[in-house]
Parts: structure tokens; sequence; C-alpha cells
């Protein structure tokens, strides 16, 4: 059964904000979009996710679309309508060199450099630093690119598929059959035991001292609840109650949605970590992820999931209002 939340999250995910009209109607009308490319902006997406970015990282760097063709690309995606503006996605062939991340970004990856001293930079490491229209532009951009990338071929009879509808849709060449982009889901659960513990957990391939709450994906024919509590007994070995909704976030990494929940656990039950998956997991106290907190995320022995994800919504949530 699940439980009303004792949390909420701190924030609005930061990729689950976005102010731009996603407007359907104008998909299919060739007439409004040839008239929306020619005033639109265009953001360009390299094939890592990387996009130009100004002022550290925090705004979005678009191209005028009439810079970029002047007549609408058939793979130009049309993400939505801000202000008067038309904003597009475009995949950018384009050859970078390695740079840092801006400060406050938070990524594995650092950013690139064009020949022309544009810094390009990705979702994960910037999403957090942008506004809130530009935050969900990007999101859209890269969440709708990647699935372009990776749906090339028909599902059913295997001849390529072109797309339509302004990008929302794409259409087999063979047999016609058409198809429209996927999401994953995927839980992610805070685990606490009621007081004042809450039951971090890490991967083997993380740097060292980073530990994240538990997620995982949804199965076929499983409740959203249900892989709550399939999840965190695989990873960790314990039995969880009180499953209660919290919120969710886009994570187009290549195709997630993150659902994110609360639920309780005895923290004196044996924790056993799946093999080869969870290298360590173990209950820490509030007052270290309060200490965490308070220096940007990290101590010289934990390193906290970064602001762009859910996760740190989710501890922050927690760590302020208890349990
Ligand atoms: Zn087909």
């Amino acid at each position: 059964m699940t439980a009303r939340a004792p949390f909420q999250l701190a924030a609005l995910p930061a990729l689950s904000r976005a102010t731009a009209v996603r407007d359907e109607s104008a998909r299919k009308d060739p007439d409004r979009l040839d008239r929306l490319w020619k005033s639109g902006q265009v953001i360009l997406v390299d094939r890592h996710g990387r996009t130009p970015v100004r002022d550290a990282g925090t705004a979005l760097l678009p191209r005028p679309s009439a810079e970029v063709a002047a007549e609408r690309p058939d793979a130009a995606l049309l993400l939505g309508e801000e202000a008067d503006t038309a904003y597009w996605a475009l995949p950018a062939d384009v050859e970078l060199r390695p740079t840092n991340a801006p400060p406050g970004a938070w990524s594995l990856w650092g950013g690139a450099i064009s020949d022309t001293g544009e810094e390009w930079h990705d979702l994960r490491g910037i999403g957090a630093l942008l506004d809130d229209t530009a935050a969900g532009l990007f999101t859209t951009a890269v969440g709708l690119i990647n699935w372009h990338a990776r749906s090339r071929f028909c599902a059913k009879c295997g001849h390529p598929v072109a797309p339509t509808a302004a990008g929302w849709s794409t259409k087999c060449t063979g047999c016609g059959r058409e198809e429209y982009p996927r999401t994953d889901p995927a839980v992610i659960c805070l685990v606490h035991d009621g007081a004042d513990q809450v039951l971090l957990a890490r991967q083997p391939i993380w740097p060292e001292h980073r530990y994240s709450i538990l997620a995982g994906f949804v199965e076929t024919g499983e409740s959203l609840e249900a892989c709550v509590a399939r999840e965190i007994a695989e990873e960790v070995g314990i039995q969880v109650t009180d499953i209660g909704y919290l919120g969710s976030q886009p994570w187009p990494f290549p195709r997630s949605i993150m659902i994110g929940f609360t639920a309780t656990a005895d923290p004196t039950a044996p924790l056993v970590p799946a093999d080869g998956e969870i290298e360590h997991a173990r209950w820490i106290h509030r007052a270290e992820i309060t200490a965490a907190l308070a220096t940007g995320g990290q101590t010289p022995t934990l390193i906290l999931p970064g602001e762009t994800s859910i996760a740190r919504q989710m501890i922050e949530g927690w760590a302020a209002t208890g349990a």
C-alpha cells in the first residue's frame, strides 16, 4: 500500500522545470512549421549531448535558424514556443576540444570548446545552472535527439524510418508503421529509518566516496510500487514499507524518467549488497548529510549526487524536514 510521503522534494527537480509551450497542433501543419522555422532559434546538440552555452554555462546559445538553414530541414525538431519564439533542436556534427566544466557544474565529463572559442556543455553538467525555460528546452532537445539516434529502423520490418510531425514521430519507409518517442520509467527511492538515518549506496564504477539513493528500471508487468520494493530487496537485501510518491524528473540519458519515492526500513536488518551492482551500502546520520550539503554536496568522506539529479532534491528534502 502506498503511504503519504513524510517529506517533500527540496525544490522542483532541475530537469522538470520548463516553460515553453509544446504546441502539438503546429507539428502537423507544414506551412506553420515553415513560418516557425524562419523566425526560430536552434539548439544544436553534438553526439555527446553537448550544446553551446554562454555566461559560464548559465544560459544556452541557440543559433538563429536563418544561420543554420534557409529552409526547414527534415531533421529539425520543434521543441516548443516561448515569448513568440519557436525553439528547435538539431544534431550537430562538430569537432570540439575538451575543456573544464564551468564553476558549479556537476558532471562526470568536462565540457568542450569549438575552434571559435564557443563552450559546449552537457545537460547533466549544467542542467541545474540554467533557468527554467532553458532547462526544459535542453532536456527535451537531448531526449528527442537521443530517441531519433537510436530508432532509425522500423522495429517491425527493419526498413529506415523518416521523421514526421516536426520530430515527434517517425514513419517507416517500408510498412508505414508510426512510432512515437519512447521513455523508460525508472524508480528511485530514498529509504530512511523513520528517524535520523538514510540508506545510501555506491556502485563499483563511481568515484571514491560517492554515494546515492537506490534506483532501478521498472520491469514489464510491474507497478511502480512493486518495482521499488523489488529493487531495494535485490540491491541491498532489505524489505521496505510505507512507500510514498515524491515527484519525477525526465532523465534523457538516453531516455528515462526518474520517478521518486520514499520508503521506510529497519536499520538493524543486515545489508546484503548485490554482487557487482552495489559495492557498499550504509546508513548515514542526518548530521553527516547536512554537513555535506553545507559544503556544496561533498566532504572528504562523502560525495552526494549532483544538483541536476532528482536524488539530490530528495536527499535535501529529507535532510531539511526530517522523516
Ligand atoms: Zn516497417
